[in-house]
Parts: structure tokens; sequence; C-alpha cells
């Protein structure tokens, strides 16, 4: 076994705190990653606190993975020890149903094994993420890192980045497209860089006054404070798209008001409570609510690509692990530019 340092949650309601773990011993199949920089999603803070379901504790959050080859299995044929190479939200997958066939992993037939807090297939183990100094995983769940992009800002592509590109491509946004997005956090962020990169529209739906001059410096044309109502009516059935990321209950008839015919809000966010949806919000106009869940492999490569060609990256706030309990705070009360990213050479 691969003796392995990290820092966990060990109950819903007490900080992280550093625990050390065993991983699986290297397999014919595996790469053995030493880990560089890790994101923090809101998702590890749902997921620490229990906030979508029971967790199994102890839980060492973080999918949003970037580091170097240590060491590879024999059959491993796509990466080389040196390589840099990522992680995202998916380990493992039963790699023979439909969904697996059609490269949406994600969507397994037998269950996605996430990259913490999954039982591990076969066993009576649970995964564990990235806040940790080392990972082992099937290369057919590793990424191949674009060269010319910084290591600290590429980590949250892994999750806040495959979240928000494949949507937007689902949905081809582009060019004659006005596009909301809603909540500037992490995987709003991405949001508007990625769709602006495309030539859309991009309209900010925030609630925080003071992210105007960031929205427009990341790609924004517009910005709507939310909790105005003069500046939301005037974009009443204004959008096509409304990408909505908000990690919080909220009242989401309010904002398909914003919606044009034919509009499409696509839910990325997942409040830990439900909110009603009115029929009327939807017939009015044609309109459709859209989930989306990460994306399957290939997928992820290929919006890393798309990043490395177009030098898209996140804007970032490296911290210490042991900021971590801080840094879940302020990612709740939205005081974050735009996604915290650990520097795991700070793990003793
Ligand atoms: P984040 O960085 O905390 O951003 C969320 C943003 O939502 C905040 O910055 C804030 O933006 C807005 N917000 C927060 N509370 C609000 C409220 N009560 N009313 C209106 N707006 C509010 O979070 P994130 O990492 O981007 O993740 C966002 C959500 O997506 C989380 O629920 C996460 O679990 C989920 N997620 C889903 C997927 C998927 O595959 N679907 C993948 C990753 C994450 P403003 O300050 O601009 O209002
Ligand atoms: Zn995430």
């Amino acid at each position: 076994m691969i003796q392995t340092k990290g820092y966990a949650a060990k109950s819903a309601t007490t900080p992280l705190e550093p625990w050390n773990f065993e991983r699986r011993e290297v397999g014919a199949k595996d790469v053995h990653i030493k880990i560089l920089y890790c994101g923090v999603c809101h998702s590890d803070i749902h997921f620490a606190r229990s906030e979508w379901f029971p967790t199994n504790y102890p839980l060492v959050p973080g999918h949003e993975i970037v580091g170097k080859v240590l060491e590879v299995g024999n059959d491993v044929t796509k990466y080389n020890v040196g390589d840099t190479v990522g992680v995202g939200c998916l380990v493992d997958s039963c790699h023979s149903c439909p969904s697996c066939e059609a490269g949406q992993e994600q969507f397994c037939a037998e269950g996605m094994i996430g990259t913490y807090g999954s039982q591990e297939r076969g066993k009576e183990t649970f995964t564990q993420g990235g806040y940790s100094d080392q990972i082992v995983v099937d290369e057919h769940f590793v990424l191949r890192i674009p060269e010319n992009l910084p290591l600290d800002k590429v980590a949250p592509l892994l999750c806040a980045g495959i979240t928000t590109y494949s949507p937007i491509m689902r949905w081809r946004m582009g060019e004659g497209d006005k596009v909301a997005v809603l909540g500037l956090g992490g995987l709003g962020h991405m949001a508007v860089k990625i769709a602006s990169s495309l030539g859309a529209e991009v309209t900010m739906l925030s609630t925080s006054p003071e992210k105007e001059k960031d929205a427009k410096k990341l790609g924004a044309t517009n910005f709507v404070l939310t909790t105005n109502e003069e500046q939301f009516k005037k974009y009443t059935g204004y959008f096509n798209f409304i990408i909505n990321t908000v990690s919080a209950q909220h009242d989401y008839n309010k904002y398909m008001q914003l919606l044009g015919v034919n509009g499409v809000m696509v839910c990325l966010g997942v409040p830990p409570v439900p909110t009603p949806v009115h029929a009327m919000s939807l017939v009015m106009g044609n309109k459709t609510i859209q989930g989306s869940l990460i994306g399957g492999l290939e997928e992820t490569q290929e919006m890393l690509d798309y990043c490395g060609l177009n030098n898209i990256t996140s804007d970032v706030e490296v911290i210490p692990i042991d900021k971590i309990n801080e840094a879940f705070d302020k990612t709740i009360a939205g005081d974050v530019h735009y996604r915290f990213v650990i520097d795991m050479a700070t793990l003793k």
C-alpha cells in the first residue's frame, strides 16, 4: 500500500484536519501521480458537510487535481514518468454500458466512481480525493495538460472548466447568442470566459455589486445586480440561455422570466434544498430547464486542449493547505477571486 498524507473531514460539523491513509499499489493500468495543485470546488464543501446525502467519513475532498506522473503500471500506454497530468471528478466506471461507450462515464449504469466519497468497485473502501500528496488512478481517467498553461491556474479546469464547457458546447452557444451567467464564483467565472471566447454576448447576473469590474474583465458585456429590481426588469425576455451556477437556495422562477421564447436555463449549481419550479415559468415561452453534470473523459480532454489553444485558465488564489477551513468559509461567503487552489507543496 502507498502511505499518503492528506486533509480530511471526519464529520459534517468539524473542520478538515491532517489525516494519513493508504492508497492501493500501482496496478497494471494505473498511473501514480504526485499532486502539485488541487482546486477547491463548492461541491467539496457540500460533500464534506453532508449537504447532499450522508457522506462516509473520513473524507478527503478535491477533484481539481494537477500533478506529475511518478510511476506507471506495466500496461499503461498513454502516460510516461514525468508527464504533467490532471484528474477531475471521475476515477472509475464499468467501461461497457451504453453511457460509458458513449464517452459519458459520469452516467455509468453501474454508478460512476467519483474521485472522493465513492465506494470503490468490488471493494469495501471509499475513494479519497486531491487534498493529498499523491493519487493512483486508472489511465483512462487521467488527462493530459497542455504545456503552455500555468499549473495552478489549470487545476480548476478539471471540474469548473468541464462543467461549464460541456453545456456551452452542447447548446452551441456562440455568436449571436445572449448568454447570462448566474453567480460569479468558480463555475461562473469559467462560464463567462468560455462563452465569451466563442463569441456569445455574456451578461453577468450577480448578487455582489463589487464583482462588476471583474465580470467585465473576464469577458462579460453587461452586469446585472439581481437585487436591483429596476436593472433586473430591463432584461425581461432578453436571453437565449442562462447558465445557473448558484450553490444556495434561490427562486428559479424569478430568473426564468429573463429568458426569451425557447430560452434554456442550464442548471449546474446543486443547492442542498429543493425549490419549486412553477409550470407557468416553462409554458410561457416554451422554455426548458436542463441539468448538466461535469463531462466525460473525452470531452474533458477536448476542453483542456481548447483552453490550451485559446489560453484560457482560471483566476485563482493559491493557498497553503492549512488555510483550507478558512477557504471553505470564504467560498460560502462569495469572497474568492475566483477559485482557491491548494499548493500541495505546503502539505508536510
Ligand atoms: P462558488 O464558487 O461558491 O460560486 C457560487 C456563486 O453563487 C457565488 O459566488 C454567488 O455569486 C452565487 N450565490 C451564492 N449564494 C447565492 C444565493 N443565495 N443567491 C444567489 N446567488 C448566490 O461555487 P462553485 O464552485 O462555482 O459551484 C457552484 C455550484 O455548482 C455548487 O452547488 C456546486 O456543488 C455545483 N457544481 C455542480 C457541478 C455539476 O456537474 N453540475 C460541478 C461542479 C460544481 P454572486 O456573488 O455573483 O451572486
Ligand atoms: Zn467540482
